[in-house]
């Protein structure tokens, strides 16, 4: 039958296709610093190897490096 496959080129739920794969949305990190019981999100530093921050009220720094696919993990605790 002709006509069939229309449905293919109009998809009533068109996903956002601008998605650019590699990049996720905006990399951060949720860090629960145990000095102060304070959750924060610690962003990339601008080479992008690791995750940068500190705690918002000790100013204690704290540094992840990016793992190259190891762990998916987001959240870890500051010890
Ligand atoms: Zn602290």
């Amino acid at each position: 039958m002709p006509g069939d496959s229309i449905d293919l080129s109009s998809d009533p739920n068109p996903r956002p296709a601008s998605a650019p794969a590699g990049s996720k949305r905006r990399d951060f990190l949720g860090i629960q610093f145990s000095c102060c019981s304070i959750y924060v999100r610690i962003y990339k530093n601008r080479e992008g190897t690791h995750y940068e921050g500190n705690c918002p009220k000790c100013y204690r720094a704290v540094r992840f490096e990016i793992g190259s696919g190891g762990s998916d993990s987001r959240f870890y605790t500051a010890y």
